[in-house]
């Protein structure tokens, strides 16, 4: 950006406003975000037209000149320097039309052209809530309501700031031009520069009775319930953007992105989209086998326990893990079998222990090596 405006539009620094006009058109021909897909052309572009914003101007050009690059952009802001610089009318000039390119210039600028004069866009900011769900609604999906505090636009008055029956009117600091001559004196001697009206934020117009709701800002502060759609199958950590629910702008809202957290659960341990569970039989079960019933995410399953369970050993039911995202079906919930074995016997249950082990012949005194 530092780099000397005349060099940018390849001129002489005695150019005359016509050779200038030329370079600038052949130029910007060439780099024209529309025709010019290239790496770098669109930042081309953005110095070109800076150049020109500058240069063209008799004004700018002259304070260009007298304090040089560097100084001329301490003391300008890119607001300052395209200020009153329409790209549409000097294309349209030109005898060419790429149809609207404000938003060429929005990308790169943050602010866009108006009849009128230029003002800042008032896009509403995005904002940013957490959710905190469960697994059994990652796994179900869900509808869940949010508490969201942003800013809306005001009922009374449409968004517009005028009390309703109220006019505009032209303003009167800057007679409807939207910018003022500041006169400031610096280091550099007294220099007056152009900017945005304060009275009428580069409107030009001003309202002659303002809401009285929200005072003239068109907007308020509202906390609202916002339903969000939660899908089937949800990561932790997901982040959904629910596009214009934002905060309010005059140039659009915002959008909400909320953060979604699934909520670690006592039973299941995810992978992916499996599901882990635990299940605990006694010892004489996991031996003559039995029936149990078992939690899913989508309510109790009859699981059958075989005779001769080894500890450790997993039952998988298909089908009854996390949805999956991506591609259609399930995963499994696997059913990791964990053998008790009581700490503690009765003098009868010890008995009939020794009785079994006297019956796995051989057997006994296995241990007793050790
Ligand atoms: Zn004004
Ligand atoms: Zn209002």
């Amino acid at each position: 950006m530092s780099e000397d405006y005349y060099s940018v539009l390849h001129v002489k620094k005695d150019a005359s406003q016509d050779e200038i006009k030329n370079a600038y058109r052949e130029l910007a021909l060439k780099y024209h975000p529309d025709r010019n897909k290239d790496a770098g052309a669109e930042e081309k572009f953005k110095e070109i037209n800076e150049a020109y914003a500058v240069l063209s101007d008799p004004e700018k050009r002259q304070q260009y000149d007298m304090y040089g690059s560097e100084a001329f952009h301490q003391r300008f802001s890119e607001q300052d320097i395209f200020r009153g610089f329409d790209i549409n009318e000097i294309f349209r000039n030109f005898g060419i039309d790429f149809g609207d390119t404000d938003d060429i210039f929005q990308s790169f600028l943050g602010f866009q052209g108006q009849r009128g004069g230029r003002r800042v866009r008032q896009t509403g900011n995005d904002i940013l809530a957490h959710m905190s769900i469960s697994l059994e609604e990652a796994a179900k999906g869900a509808e869940k309501e949010a508490s969201v505090r942003h800013i809306v636009a005001c009922e009374r008055c449409g968004g517009t700031g005028m009390e309703p029956g109220s006019r505009l009117l032209r303003c009167d600091k800057c007679n409807g031009s939207g910018q003022i001559r500041v006169t400031r004196r610096t280091p550099f001697g007294i220099m007056q520069t152009i900017t945005t009206c304060d009275r009428c934020g580069g409107s030009g117009k001003i309202v002659e009775t303002p809401c009285k709701e929200c005072k003239g800002h068109g907007s308020v502060q509202k906390e609202n319930k916002i339903s969000v759609k939660i899908p089937k199958g949800i990561e932790d950590n997901t982040r959904l953007r629910l596009e214009g629910m934002g905060d309010f702008g005059r140039d659009g809202p915002g959008d909400l992105y909320i953060d979604i957290n699934v909520q670690k659960d006592s039973r299941f341990e995810r992978r992916g989209n499996d599901v882990y569970y635990t299940l605990e039989i006694p010892f004489y079960v996991a031996m003559l086998g039995d029936t149990a019933m078992v939690p899913t995410l989508y309510g109790e399953e009859k699981v059958k326990i075989e005779g001769g369970t080894q500890n450790g050993s997993v039952i998988t039911l298909r089908g009854k893990g996390m949805p999956n995202m991506r591609r259609s079906g399930y995963g499994d919930e696997i059913v990791k079998i964990v053998v008790t074995v009581p700490k503690r016997l009765s003098k009868e249950q010890k008995e009939l222990i020794e009785r079994f082990m006297d019956g796995d012949s051989g057997k006994r005194g296995f241990f007793g090596v050790f």
